[in-house]
């Protein structure tokens, strides 16, 4: 039974918890912070990579027609050239001739400034990629763009990884990576940041399969964010309307998440057709056609892609997985995360920091991180560290006690039933083993 009793939380709740916790700092706070720009903390990382290493095993481990690479930021500036982002990733601008403040005309309810009622000035589009240097020239020949997206990385190395993996068509290529974009509103924590991560999936695919690739991906999609623990009634498919479709899609539909201020984004599946291999064949000059062996004929491929956000992602899974039990000061905050998303699967408690229990402790510790990863604590009181642990949302806490020194047992307690079982060393494993797959049948959305 993992099914919070909440049906919500507030984001301040979970900024609070986030920065109490370790899971998310201000990035250079000691300096008054960087606007927008978060850390992960230890907790908070070990969240993230779990989302990462998640996606990529659903992604490329399981199946046979998806590999991986994992390429540069900085690419050639031509790619952007014939990509479409160096004249069309833009969002319109306006600026408040009052109070200066800017905002992207697209988000915005009304006429006015919501900052100071005052008028705006003509819409002008603003390019969102970030502009760097190559060399030690700072002209624009030495121009280069951190890339706003993953997913070209995947189009330039089409021939590479076709010819090296030898997979014939339909397969894809995914990778995970940092991404850039000078946002103008950035916000909602770390729900639109200017430097954040991406897991992307280019599937290539033969022309007139593309649509049923279309609906298999979003449907894949959606069953991941359940599977892993998101509760069914927190999302959304959300098919684009025409015209708000990007320039290379025949048709995207987002998976939306409810967060506290409303339906958000967290995933993006669109058909972005033969746009990119032909229009980096035609910039390039490298035939980027695929010669299909079967049918004896050459084509592009189309291209279906899922487009997710590591960092939303994991947003949504704390806030998912947010739960309050009890009231005043017996209340138990709790977060029940999916077995493979808890930062920590098993914390390891001795009931003292006691020299004649230390030994022991330490022993069973050695065992279980050997195959979970595990926390082990044995500062303050055992109620405080339960706490703790629920507070991260680690599944479950095994209890070293004196006993444990003459019966070489020891106690596992669930974060979810709260139960208490007694099993022996040996069998710790296997124990802790058949709860967490309990855990992860009963955590699904
Ligand atoms: P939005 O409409 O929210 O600006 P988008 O449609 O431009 O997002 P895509 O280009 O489809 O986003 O990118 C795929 C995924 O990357 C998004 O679904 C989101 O999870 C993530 N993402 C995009 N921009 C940001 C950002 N500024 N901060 C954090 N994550 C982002």
């Amino acid at each position: 039974m993992a099914k919070r009793t909440l049906t919500g939380t507030t984001l301040d709740t979970i900024v609070s918890l986030a920065k109490r916790r370790g899971f998310v700092f201000q990035s250079s706070e000691i300096y008054g912070g960087l606007s927008s720009v978060w850390d992960y903390g230890p907790v908070g990382v070990e969240l993230k990579r779990n989302v990462k290493d998640a996606w990529w095993k659903s992604m490329v481990r399981d199946r046979d027609d998806v590999v991986g690479i994992d390429a540069s930021i900085l690419m050639h500036p031509d790619v952007w050239v014939a990509s479409g982002h160096l004249d069309s990733f833009t969002d319109p601008l306006v600026e408040c001739q009052d109070c200066n403040k800017r905002y992207r005309q697209d988000q915005l309810e009304g006429e006015a400034c919501p900052n100071c009622g005052g008028a705006f000035g003509e819409p002008r589009q603003f390019n969102l990629m970030f502009k760097t240097f190559m060399g030690p020239v700072e002209d624009d020949a030495a121009t280069v763009y951190m890339r706003p997206e993953t997913a070209q990385a995947m189009f330039v190395n089409f021939e590479n990884v076709q010819t090296t993996s030898r997979k014939k068509i339909p397969f894809g290529i995914a990778q995970i990576g940092k991404s850039f974009r000078n946002e103008i509103t950035p916000g909602n924590f770390t729900f639109r940041t200017r430097e954040f991560e991406q897991m992307e999936m280019e599937f290539f695919c033969e022309p007139g399969t593309d649509d049923e690739w279309h609906e298999y991906w979003k449907d894949f999609s959606m069953e991941w964010f359940k599977k892993f623990g998101i509760r069914g009634e927190k999302l959304i498919m959300r098919v684009h309307e025409a015209d708000e479709l990007p320039h290379y899609s025949k048709a995207s539909a987002d998976v939306e998440y409810e967060f506290p201020w409303g339906w958000g984004e967290l995933e993006t599946i669109s058909n972005r057709t033969d746009f990119d291999l032909k229009a980096h064949t035609e910039k390039s000059g490298k035939d980027l056609s695929y010669f299909d062996d079967q049918k004896k004929e050459r084509y592009v491929p189309f291209v279906v892609e899922p487009a997710m956000g590591a960092d939303r992602s994991a947003l949504a899974f704390l806030l998912d997985a947010y739960d309050e039990e009890g009231e005043g000061k017996e209340m138990r905050v709790v977060l029940r995360f999916h077995p493979d998303i808890a930062p920590y699967q098993v914390a390891v408690l001795p009931l003292s920091r006691n020299e004649k229990l230390t030994p022991t402790a330490r022993r069973v510790y050695d065992v279980v991180r050997a195959q979970f990863n595990t926390q082990y604590d044995d500062s303050q009181s055992i109620g405080r560290r339960y706490r703790r642990q629920d507070e991260i949302g680690t599944p479950l806490c095994v209890t070293v006690d004196f006993d444990t020194i003459d019966d070489e047992a020891v106690t596992i307690r669930n974060r979810d039933t709260m139960e208490q079982i007694r099993v022996s060393i040996d069998k710790l494993e296997g124990a802790i083993r058949d709860q967490l797959n309990q855990m992860r049948v009963d955590s699904h959305g």
